[in-house]
């Protein structure tokens, strides 16, 4: 059985004020059946995985450099996210892969550090408009799946999440059969890669405009393990439904 996963990306919002959000999510399911992750933008891991504690909500992070060390101003990397208090990470978001230029190839290098460094990896896959009206999404999602995921990666260090590119704080969402098809293709990729027991074992995400009004009908489809969650996320009050529709 996969455990459900609802995680939140905070993207470039939030001040220290923020954390109470955090600490309200976690009185409100203080034993939540699903997994719940925020990661807020770098500046916060630390005082949110102070603010988590023991508690039910992870902290990750939402890029990290593929190297352990060195000359990269700016940059962090996947061991400084774990000794912040990250658990996980999140991956080739499509924010990072158009305004940062990462191509998969950059994605699957970082997943590589990473996973090494003891992170889960919840790596993001999506098409464009454009890709998807010329119904060559399931050439674009495999393409990026096979690219993007290393080898060696589990039901513990990998999740992945499919967010469409328009579904990303449009409001439009795909329909159930077009996610379904995207997931229960993604499954079937994955388990012709990794074996059925591994391939069976990671869990998939949606994301794109998942709101508590239509969490329960996502929720719904098969393959979706839960999601990855923007706008919603940023407060105790929007998120809270999303993880009790889980
Ligand atoms: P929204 O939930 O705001 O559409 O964002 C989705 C997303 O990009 C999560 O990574």
């Amino acid at each position: 059985m996969r455990r459900k996963l609802a995680a939140g990306n905070w993207k470039m919002n939030g001040t220290t004020d923020a954390l109470q959000e955090i600490a309200a999510l976690g009185r409100a399911h203080p034993e939540a059946a699903a997994e719940v992750l925020i990661c807020p933008p770098a500046t916060l891991i630390a005082p949110a995985a102070r603010t988590a504690g023991d508690g039910p909500i992870g902290i990750g992070g939402q890029d990290c450099h593929d190297e352990a060390e060195g000359a990269h101003t700016g940059d962090i990397s996947a061991g400084m996210l774990a000794d912040a208090g990250a658990r996980a990470v999140i991956l080739g978001h499509s924010e990072r892969r158009a305004a940062h230029h990462e191509r998969s190839e950059d994605v699957r290098a970082k997943a590589r550090a990473a996973q090494a460094a003891g992170l889960m990896t919840i790596i993001c896959l999506g098409e464009s408009q454009l890709q998807r009206e010329a119904t060559n999404t399931l050439d674009i999602i495999g393409a990026q799946l096979s690219l993007s995921v290393p080898d060696g990666s589990t039901g513990e260090n990998l999740v992945v999440a499919y967010e469409p590119i328009w579904a990303i704080g449009s409001g439009m969402t795909p329909t159930p059969d077009q996610i379904g098809e995207v997931h229960d293709f993604m499954r079937a990729r994955l388990e012709r890669r990794f074996g059925a027991g591994v391939g069976r074992s990671v869990r998939l995400l949606y994301g794109g405009s998942v709101k508590g009004e239509n969490a329960g009908e996502i929720f719904a489809i098969s393959n979706v393990d839960g999601a990855l969650v923007g706008g919603a996320s940023l407060t105790a009050g929007a998120f809270s439904p999303i993880i009790s529709a889980l």
